[in-house]
């Protein structure tokens, strides 16, 4: 029984981090859930033991652990938290070695990693463009264009746009680079990011929910004008160097905050089903989801698959046609994750931490530096992430880089993935978590802020205060 006394079951399609953290904590508010998945249960949030190592899919930093979603959802329903350990910082490993990556603007006028001019002209021009204001589809590269830049700066605006919103520096929004280095707080965004897309009733829904005189007064302004009001607390920020979230690495992999959910849940029927249909049962008022096997008669549907699959899925459901071209072009990025056990004092990135490459872009971290289990006793494994290149490409970069053949390695192991339902880039469309009364889309196209994990969790808190009917927790 949910706390409005009625008895409600909930159907949940897909069991990654964001099915699962939807099915603990419905399922701790009263409500009857069963959860169908495909495949493996965590989705992305996974590891995988093979040959004596222990591999995740894809490398894995968790963000906001100081004040984000998944924590909060955690801390409200699960039994225990995973012990996170301090993540470390970026670097950039180019000829001349490892550097930190510049944030602030002491990093960046003090970094080696640009030539001087380009210290200058790049800190200049970031407090332009906070104090002048831009406009939300502005590209990162529209920025740096034209400013005598580099080649090497230019491939560093590139490589990180990439690893920010999946896609290269023409296609990633500007206030993506700049809240990704914490000088803009994503708030500031959000309302603009579902006010462009005309069929998604956010506008009024944040309004509602999201300190009201404030978004309200941000959306009165636009975009330009935000910007402009905010520059001077932004700027303090880039000036500062203060962050905004803290990050880390689970013990025991990303696996560990998978099982801490899975250990929590207590009713939750887990299916191991496809989904094929979902229909709506009008005479009942209530939904069939139709799956490989069996069919199951649910009064609300949580969809944390990819939402880019429901119109083929959910054919007869009219809120879902009027999204349908919408849902169908968002746009995603795949990635190729290399994953190679060496010898521990043959370990080229012996730190906390992770780096960078630019060409390819690409990022790579050991993460038997967080935690030895997860590779036999004396081994270090590494994982480097790479996005739309092939594996002789991904082998070629990591032998330039690290010097390291991994094909004779001890152990090799390539992941395919696609990491995010939906880039952040410039004309993405999000969708927002409630579609109707009794239909919700969770996972990473369902919310734009912060990364993956956190981004999957965002969208269920927003989905839980809409079912739960309260501000977000
Ligand atoms: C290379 C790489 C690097 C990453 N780095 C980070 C990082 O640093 N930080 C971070 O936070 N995140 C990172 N992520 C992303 C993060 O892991 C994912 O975004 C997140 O786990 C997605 O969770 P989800 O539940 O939304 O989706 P998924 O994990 O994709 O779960 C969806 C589930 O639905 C199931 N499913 C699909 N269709 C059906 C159907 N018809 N019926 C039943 N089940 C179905 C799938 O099998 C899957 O299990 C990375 C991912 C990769 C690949």
């Amino acid at each position: 029984m949910n706390k409005f006394g009625i008895y409600m079951r909930v159907g949940i399609v897909g069991g990654g981090i964001s099915g699962l953290l939807s099915a603990l904590a419905l399922e701790k508010e009263g409500y009857e859930v069963v959860l169908f998945e495909k495949d493996k249960i965590g989705g992305l949030c996974r590891s995988e033991k093979i040959d004596g190592y222990q591999v995740d899919i894809g490398v894995h930093a968790i963000t906001m652990l100081n004040n984000g979603p998944l924590i909060r959802l955690l801390k409200k329903y699960s039994n225990y938290l995973p012990n996170f350990r301090s993540y470390g910082d970026y670097y950039i490993r180019l000829n001349n070695g490892l550097h930190k990556i510049p944030v602030s603007l002491q990093e960046w006028l003090t970094t080696p990693i640009v030539p001087h001019k380009d210290k200058i002209i790049i800190t200049t021009k970031t407090i332009d463009l906070m104090s002048m204001g831009f406009e939300k589809d502005t590209s990162v590269y529209c920025a740096v264009k034209g400013l005598g830049l580099s080649e090497i700066s230019l491939k560093f605006f590139d490589t990180i746009s990439y690893f920010l919103s999946g896609e290269d520096m023409r296609n990633t929004p500007l206030w993506r680079l700049f809240t990704g280095a914490g000088y803009i707080p994503e708030d500031d965004i959000l309302p603009f990011i579902y006010e462009d897309s005309k069929i998604n009733p956010m506008k009024s829904i944040l309004i509602k929910k999201i300190n009201p005189e404030r978004v309200r007064n941000i959306l009165s302004k636009g975009f330009l004008k935000t910007i402009k009001d905010g520059s001077k607390s932004y700027i303090s920020k880039f000036i500062s160097g203060e962050r905004y979230s803290t990050q880390g690495y689970p013990l025991g992999g990303i696996q560990s905050i998978t099982n801490c959910i899975l250990n929590s849940l207590k009713n939750t029927r887990i299916k191991y089903e496809e989904v094929i249909s979902i229909e709506k049962d009008e005479k009942e008022n209530s939904y069939i989801i139709g799956t490989n096997e069996d069919s199951y008669n649910v009064d609300i549907v949580v969809f944390s698959a990819p939402s880019r699959i429901l119109p083929d899925i959910a054919k007869n459901i009219d809120e879902i046609k009027k999204l349908e071209n919408y849902l169908k072009n968002i746009k995603y990025t795949t990635s190729l994750t290399v994953w190679f056990g060496i010898d521990e004092d043959k370990n080229p990135l012996k730190y906390k931490g992770s780096e960078i490459w630019i060409d390819p872009p690409a990022w790579a971290k050991c993460i038997t530096n967080y935690d030895k289990s997860l590779a036999p006793e004396g081994k270090a494994l590494i994982g480097v992430s790479f996005v739309n290149k092939t594996e002789k490409e991904a082998y070629e970069a990591i032998e330039k880089y690290l010097n390291i053949d991994v094909e004779k390695t001890d152990f090799l192991h390539v992941q395919r993935a696609i990491p995010e339902q939906a880039s952040c880039c410039i004309g993405q469309f999000f969708v927002y978590p409630k579609v109707s009364d009794t239909f919700y889309i969770v996972g990473t196209d369902a919310d734009p802020r912060s990364m993956g994990i956190t981004r999957a969790a965002y969208s269920v808190d927003v989905m839980l205060s809409e079912i739960l009917n309260k501000k977000s927790l």
